[in-house]
């Protein structure tokens, strides 16, 4: 049996539910210079130190600012990236260890869907070409049966089977997220992550795709890990939101209690930017909070909690001490909150006051041509 290695969020791996397990996963990229020695001077620190895990049929939502480690992540659970340290299991098994051709089963079970619907498609091959890709590489198929299993997978996505021989260019924004999704759908995985799957198309097709990806959810038992910037987005398909700052959680719970009851600041100033149509939901909680100064550089992160540096509630003890990702009395179980002064219920972050918090040693910046 193997668990997990942060505290509350140790789950038993044999149970059958649980579908993937993301244990103390650590990705630094190594920033070189020199023009004749190649030497690494600095480290990106990306994700540090990541734990969850998925059931069955679950939606994650991912979420956090630009920047903060999200799609990283994403890269580490497919195993597009190797992981520095740390350990991903699907399904028990442990897929950082796995080389090539161990990862080849693997591959068909967890696929993505990328955020950028016309750079993830080769604008040179025909649509049904690329959705041939999967059957080919995985499947031993007659060129006839292929094209069969393609046109009915574009059926099954809402596009037409006749547009096979089209290209890319040829299909709108929301057509070509469709073939990006029916590509991810064609070996028939249990594990999809979305990474941004909407942002890039109008607010009318946004929707469509959320539907869609709602109803193959449905008919296949799909368990996705959903990533967005999108806070109204991320709570109308999640069942769990996890929240990153700066390659960490910082918050993670079910979605409706994470909404009503956030308990990390940063969390609650993002959702306190979230718009809200009825003016009579607006409490004193939801207050816009304006959070303050850049977003740290993930090559020298602040010291303690990192984000103090734009906290509102920040004492002293947070420039020095790392808050665990722990339960908080009073929340139930699976709300977890790494913050040493966790949000009270009522209490309004506008008028939250500092302590006098020593100032960062963090540089700002320098995480340009770094893609996280
Ligand atoms: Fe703010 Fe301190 Fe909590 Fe970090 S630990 S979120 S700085 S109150």
């Amino acid at each position: 049996m193997s668990t997990s290695t942060q505290g509350d969020l140790a789950v038993d791996a044999t149970d059958a539910q649980v579908l993937l397990e993301v244990d103390d996963v650590v990705k630094h990229f190594p920033v070189r210079s020199g023009a004749l020695i190649d030497r690494t001077h600095a480290q990106v620190r990306a994700v540090d130190g990541v734990s969850f895990s998925l059931k069955v049929g679950e939606t994650l939502g991912l979420v956090g600012e630009s920047g903060c480690g999200k799609s990283t992540l994403a890269r580490l659970i497919t195993a597009l990236h190797p992981v520095t340290s740390g350990h991903v299991r699907f399904r028990g098994q442990d897929i950082t260890a796995l080389n090539r051709r161990q990862m080849r089963p693997i591959r068909k079970s967890v696929q993505m869907v990328f955020q950028d619907p016309y750079g993830s498609l080769n604008p040179r091959r025909r649509v049904g070409s690329i959705l041939s890709d999967p059957f080919s590489v995985h499947e031993k198929m007659s060129r006839a049966e292929v094209k069969r299993q393609v046109q009915e997978l574009m059926a099954r996505v809402g596009l037409s089977p006749e547009h096979f021989n089209r290209f890319p260019s040829e299909f709108s924004g929301g057509q070509r997220q469709r073939i990006g999704i029916a590509r991810a759908l064609a070996l028939r995985p249990d594990l999809i992550v979305c990474d941004e799957p909407v942002s890039a198309l109008d607010v009318s097709i946004q929707a469509q795709i959320i539907n869609l990806l709602e109803d193959l959810q449905d008919e296949f038992m799909l368990t996705y890990v959903f990533i967005a910037h999108d806070l109204s987005v991320v709570r109308h398909v999640s069942d769990r939101i996890a929240v990153m700052y700066l390659g960490k959680l910082v918050e993670t719970g079910p979605v409706e209690e994470i909404y009503s009851n956030s308990r990390h600041p940063y969390t609650a100033s993002l959702l306190s930017a979230v718009p809200v149509a009825d003016q009579a939901f607006r409490t004193a909680r939801r207050e816009r909070v304006i959070l303050t100064g850049d977003v740290p550089s993930p090559v020298n992160p602040p010291s303690g909690c990192r984000f103090h540096p734009r906290c509102p509630k920040a004492q002293a003890i947070c420039a020095t001490e790392e808050p665990p990702l722990e339960h908080k009395t009073g929340d139930p179980i699976g709300h977890l909150t790494a913050c040493h002064f966790p949000v009270n219920p009522g209490e309004t972050l506008a008028n939250a006051s500092r302590d006098a918090v020593p100032a960062p040693e963090a540089a700002v910046g320098a995480t340009e041509g770094v893609d996280q």
